[in-house]
């Protein structure tokens, strides 16, 4: 907790808060490969919420005898774990022990130093009656929205500024970018990597909701540009998180050509993740 925030503890009171939680695979017969969780310690007196989007692996080897799921349920199980049991530990340092833990879980049967071993991108976020900590890695989003309806996208954008040219093939992405310095992070098996993520606090009072959101779901903006964040939001909690997964799947169908999704990411569906806490 940074000393800005110190001495607010009990400022803040805790009320009443609403959460909400879809998560909707890709295709009905691939598993979902994204995680989300939401954690309400006993306490009462915070929370945390945890989203992962599991990168799906190519169809060749990955050193790994493992599924996606299997690594996104372990990280994402540690991930809340951790956020709830130690809520003095920074969330790096969470995320951190939670990348160590799942890969010495499978150190011994798989290859972790392989490019392609199981990885995902995450979403932290944390609230105490003082602060409001939020970590990002890679490409899925996280909205705060303050009291006076201010919304502010928490993103880490490395992997959308680099050029599509980079990005031709799988093998050029893993041998030049993926989890290498000039290119993108992801959480696979170095714990290292969580000093790469785009973190912060905020005073519990600058915080009003919260919503992460995994790549599949933030085509809503970011490819089909049916609105902003702020318009996103708004529409999580007027019709609901399956509301903006339901919308996403309809013009996913309606491009049918995949003019605009192909900009994306390549699948016409994609798991879509929303986690919806109003504070
Ligand atoms: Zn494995």
């Amino acid at each position: 907790m940074p000393a800005s925030c110190e001495g607010r503890e009990g400022v803040v009171q805790t009320g009443r808060m609403r959460t909400e939680l879809v998560s909707e695979p890709g295709l009905a017969e691939r598993p979902n490969e994204d995680f989300a969780s939401v954690g309400l310690p006993a306490s009462g007196r915070g929370g945390s919420l945890v989203v992962l989007d599991g990168v799906t692996p190519p169809r060749t080897a990955t050193g790994c005898l493992h599924s996606v799921p299997w690594f996104t349920a372990r990280l994402g199980g540690a991930l809340t774990e951790l956020t709830v049991s130690l809520p003095d530990l920074p969330l790096v340092e969470v995320l951190s022990r939670a990348v160590a833990r799942t890969a010495a879980a499978h150190a011994d049967t798989c290859d972790l130093s392989h490019p392609r071993t199981p990885q995902a991108t995450v979403v932290l976020a944390r609230w105490s009656p003082a602060a409001v900590e939020y970590l990002v890695l890679s490409d899925s989003a996280l909205l705060l929205e303050a009291p006076d309806g201010t919304v502010t996208p928490v993103l880490d954008d490395r992997l959308a500024r680099l050029p599509r040219s980079a990005l031709a093939t799988d093998a050029m992405v893993d041998a030049r970018l993926r989890n290498k310095e000039g290119g993108f992070f992801t959480a696979a098996a170095d714990p290292s990597v969580a000093a790469r993520a785009v973190t912060g606090t905020l005073p519990r009072e600058e915080v009003r909701t919260l919503v992460a959101l995994t790549d599949g779901a933030a085509r809503w903006v970011e490819t089909f540009g049916e609105g902003d964040w702020a318009d996103c939001l708004a529409l999580v909690r007027k019709q609901g998180a399956q509301a903006l997964v339901d919308r996403v799947r309809e013009l996913e169908r309606a491009d049918a050509a995949g003019e605009r999704a192909f900009l994306g990411r390549g699948k016409t569906h994609d798991d879509a993740t929303v986690v919806y806490a109003e504070l």
